[in-house]
């Protein structure tokens, strides 16, 4: 239902709940709180903990006295007891509450307790005849914008509830079995709570729906496809291409190659995801796969999530296959359209083998003559139904997806739902180990200096910034701002420039084609540059305001130097004095492994989101949390799994959750994010 149906709710806080978010009935019984206070325990004055919301139960002792310090402020005071202590109850410019106090009267009083001398006070109080609305129960506490109270929501929310038929969602045979309690009870106890123990049972409930509709959403997209698929056939010229190459394949390469070609070997078509560290050598894997696909007579394609990146793989597979006739075509939104239309023939003609591109291969005019194998690499930056959406150019082509977002099984079942997982762990041998450091703005001057010596020699170097424009709110160093006054005060003299994710797809590809060809000695950058980018003879990524990224995103950063045979460095300059941020930056600072920091990060948390929910263009979760609700996680994935196989959702216990995993999607498919 509308908001305006909602006694309270006019033009302008309708406005304000839109801010939060809010934007229908529905919306608002879902707005859960983000804490709680326990107005249910009645303390002494002596046991209450200073500087903490503390419920007293007092006798008023001395008359209201108010008092005008200052012009447009004034004090109201007066002086309540305990039976055992006294305490002063103060409130700011709110002279009237005095009408409603009487000497000898008693009251709740609900308020932040501090001293102040020998003197105990409470200030502005919330005062209370009876246990009753806002004394006496657990309260909710909402996130709030200007111009909206924590009482407007309690009471809007509080109406709404009334007023909303709450049907349930999880089917009730599964809810029974799990302990959760019905739906409608769940909302009004999350909101409101009875008691600690239904406020317990509301979470469970509410975040095993979420977890429920998410998961059972992502199962779709992986076990409904239908697993019959091409068997593709071994050929002596794969071998004799691996053989061809300027390495020897690792034995961690060797093993998960192996793996793949099992499963295109196989009738079921492949599913797999192949995690391997930064510089682990996934490309040539994809590669391979896609000559095997060649051979046995079909098409690839392979997806990036960037131009700079598809580009670049456009790069190396043209190199990889420069003495073969395979056919590699680069597709992207920035072509000409006679370009574009070109290449769309030639597509379904079957004279181009391999498509490289950007979701531009997503795009319905792209149509395939015969595709074998799809390979999306740095898949978590699609939405989840995309994947779905390019398998059916064809008739269940197998799917690679490569990551180097080292992230565990349990997330994995989250992102990808259920799919077989290669790692490639380990290293090409003779990498050399990037020597990490982590310092304060105090070094940028020393920094510099080192950056110079080493462009001197023939290197070059990145550095990166968070956000792209100027934010007022936070002291971060946006990418442009940064150049300006670097370019002014040390760099007049060097090419450098800067490139972020919103300028125009010509101006980005110009400017790393000059940094790929020694022409622009310093990159200034956000993080467009974090997945992929190869440029072999720079040594040297600055991070500035690292605190402000995660670690795995560090890490990947970071694997963009250590590239080539020049000793390289990563200087992160922390803005944080906190104790977290300061581990954080020493976790980077010993440790090159991403499996290894990737669990770290996963311990500390804090900012440090492996996968955020941006990243995985999965909308953001009400109440559930991947990381803090892993064991729920555990329980709920085959349930959702279940679910899909034994098709229960055209069941009639199932309708509501079916809607719901509907409108879900519908969420996935306006939230992605390319870029
Ligand atoms: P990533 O896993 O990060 O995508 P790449 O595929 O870009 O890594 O490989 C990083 C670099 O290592 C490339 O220059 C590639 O040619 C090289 N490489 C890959 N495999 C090997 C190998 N077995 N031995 C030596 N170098 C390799
Ligand atoms: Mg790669």
């Amino acid at each position: 239902m509308e908001l305006k149906t909602i006694k309270g709710i006019g033009p302008k806080k309708e406005k304000l709940l839109n801010k939060l978010g809010i934007f229908n009935t529905l919306d608002l019984i879902e707005y859960y709180p983000r804490d709680y206070e326990d107005r249910t325990k009645v303390v002494k004055i002596e046991e209450a903990t200073l500087g903490d919301f503390n419920l007293l139960r007092i006798k008023i002792v001395s008359p209201c006295k108010t008092s005008y310090p200052r012009r447009k402020m004034s004090i109201t005071t007066c002086r309540a007891t305990d039976g055992y202590n006294n305490i002063i109850l103060k409130w700011f410019n709110n002279p009237y509450i005095k009408s409603n106090i009487k000497l000898n009267d008693i009251f709740y009083v609900y308020g932040k307790i501090s001293k102040n001398g020998r003197i105990i006070e409470m200030d502005s109080p919330i005062i209370e005849k009876s246990f009753g609305n806002k004394i006496g129960k657990i309260y909710p506490q909402y996130s709030l914008t200007e111009g909206l109270t924590n009482n407007d929501l309690v009471n809007f929310i509080g109406r709404a509830i009334k007023n909303e038929n709450i049907l349930d969602i999880i089917p009730i045979e599964i809810s029974a079995k799990n302990s959760l309690i019905n739906r409608k009870l769940a909302i009004r106890n999350i909101h409101f709570p009875e008691s600690m123990k239904m406020l317990v049972a509301a979470r469970k409930t509410l975040k095993f729906e979420e977890l429920l509709i998410l998961q059972a959403t992502i199962n779709l997209d992986t076990i409904n496809i239908d697993r019959k698929g091409i068997k593709f056939k071994d050929y002596d010229k794969v071998y004799s291409f691996i053989d061809s190459l300027p390495f020897v394949l690792t034995d961690a390469q060797n093993r998960v190659l192996d793996e793949i070609f099992k499963d295109m070997n196989s009738d079921t078509s492949m599913n797999r995801l192949v995690q391997g560290d930064v510089g682990s050598g996934k490309t040539v894997i994809a590669a391979a796969a896609m000559v095997k696909a060649y051979y046995n007579g079909y098409q690839s394609a392979m997806m990036a999530p960037t131009e700079i990146l598809a580009t670049q793989h456009y790069n190396t597979l043209k190199e990889l296959f420069k003495n073969t006739n395979i056919e590699v075509e680069l597709l992207k939104g920035s072509l000409k359209s006679s370009k574009k239309e070109e290449i769309y023939r030639k597509l379904k003609d079957g004279n181009i083998d391999i498509l490289v591109g950007t979701h531009a291969i997503l795009e319905d005019v792209v149509d395939f003559k015969n595709i074998g194998l799809v390979i999306t690499d740095e898949q978590h930056r699609f939405g989840v139904k995309q994947r779905a959406k390019i398998s059916k150019k064809g008739e269940n082509p197998d799917t690679l997806i490569m990551t180097a977002t080292p992230i565990p099984r349990t997330l994995t079942l989250v992102m990808y739902g259920d799919l077989d997982i290669s790692i490639i762990d380990s290293l090409p041998p003779g990498r050399q180990e990037i020597d990490t450091f982590a310092v304060n703005m105090n070094y940028e001057e020393r920094i510099i200096k080192f950056i110079k010596k080493q462009i001197n020699e023939g290197r070059q170097g990145y550095i990166v910034c968070p956000l792209i424009e100027e934010s007022e709110k936070l002291d971060l160093n946006s990418v442009v701002e940064l150049f300006e006054r670097l370019k002014n005060e040390y760099f007049q003299d060097t090419e450098i420039a800067f490139i972020h994710g919103k300028m125009k797809n010509d101006e980005k590809d110009s400017i790393m084609n000059k940094f790929i060809n020694n022409e622009i000695k310093i990159l200034f950058s956000t993080t467009v540059i974090e997945v992929g980018v190869n440029v072999v003879n720079a040594n040297i990524m600055v991070i500035y305001n690292a605190e402000r990224f995660g670690l795995s995103q560090l890490h990947q950063l970071r694997g963009r130097v250590g590239r080539g045979s020049h000793k390289s460095y990563c200087i992160l300059i922390n803005g944080s004095y906190s104790k977290v941020s300061r581990e954080r930056m020493r976790i980077m600072e010993s440790s090159n492994d991403g499996f290894a920091i990737s669990k770290k990060d996963l311990e500390l948390r804090g900012s440090g989101d492996i996968i955020g929910t941006k990243q995985s263009g999965l909308p953001s979760l009400k109440i559930a949390n991947i990381y803090d609700d892993i064991k729920l996680l555990e329980k709920v994935q085959p349930i959702a799994k279940s679910i899909i196989k034994d098709n229960l959702l055209s069941k009639d216990g199932y309708k509501n959750l079916n809607n719901e995993i509907d409108k879900f999607i519908d969420k996935i498919n306006n939230n992605i994010i390319f870029n």
